[in-house]
């Protein structure tokens, strides 16, 4: 295997397949480094250093955190790299993405409730949230973020569901947490009910769902256009019939073109 110098003293004569810099070069790993180490992948010297980065931490941080393999990730325990490790995907969004909803019934009440699963097992537990229940019997789940401080922070979510009336209110949250969580909660309705987050527990039938922006699309792009110029030594990358794939990952440009949604999977 050659070692970076000499790869990139090989290519000397190349520019960066985006900004036509002369480099500095890096290392790119066409598969994202945050689904783990591949033996053997391909790597890529054309991307010069500076561009690798801005594309990297605007869309690769958020599909390596909020999109489906975020979840999957998590699923199989995926450690990636350390620094990358300090969010919990069901708990807040990264990178423009949202968090990752995963919603089903709570067991002893019956309503649905948001749930995070257990790094590395198949297992499960209550986020810590509120739910709203309207008089409808409606539930309603709101993350309690770890910024919140004052009642105003949950009552102004509370306020964005625009409901008629509030029947009640469930709670879950950690015995460790629960001055802070009632100093946000007191008062919000009559009937408010404490739940624990037991670990652990399973969920029948839940449902995943995923809010990414055109970011998560240009990393996915990058990885596909990535591993073919690395497998592929009959182009550069730099050719113009490369350009309008570039500039989308470059910064998402001319999105329609190569983002288009389903109603069916
Ligand atoms: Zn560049």
């Amino acid at each position: 295997m050659p070692s970076i110098s000499e790869t990139a003293k090989r290519d000397d004569a190349r520019n960066c397949i985006y900004c036509n810099s002369s480099g500095p070069f890096n290392e790119e790993h066409p598969l994202p480094r945050c689904l783990g180490e591949f033996r053997n992948a391909p790597k890529l010297y054309s991307v010069c250093k500076e561009c690798n980065g801005k594309i990297g931490r605007e869309s690769e941080d958020q599909f390596c955190r909020a999109g489906p393999e975020a979840f999957f990730r998590n699923y199989f325990g995926g450690k990636g790299r350390k620094s990358h490790e300090k969010v919990n995907p069901f708990e807040r969004g990264s990178a423009g993405g949202q968090a990752i909803d995963i919603m089903g019934v709570h067991p002893e009440s019956g309503i649905q409730v948001l749930y995070e699963k257990d790094p590395g097992t198949n297992t499960c537990r209550e986020l810590r949230q509120i739910v709203v229940i309207d008089g409808d019997g409606n539930s309603y789940p709101i993350r309690i973020a770890n910024w919140m401080k004052t009642q105003k922070d949950i009552e102004q979510e509370i306020r964005k569901l625009k409901l008629k009336e509030i029947k009640s209110i469930r709670v879950f949250a950690n015995t460790d947490e629960m001055a802070w969580v009632r100093s946000l909660t007191d008062g919000l309705a009559e009937k408010v009910t404490w739940s624990q987050q037991p670990e652990g527990s399973t969920v029948s039938q839940p449902v995943v769902s995923f809010s990414v922006t055109v970011a998560y699309f240009r990393a996915v792009a990058k990885a596909s256009f990535h591993y073919f110029l690395a497998t592929d030594n009959s182009v550069s990358g730099s050719e113009p019939i490369f350009a309008g794939i570039r500039n989308f990952i470059l910064s998402g440009t001319d999105e329609k073109r190569f983002v288009s949604q389903e109603r069916t999977p």
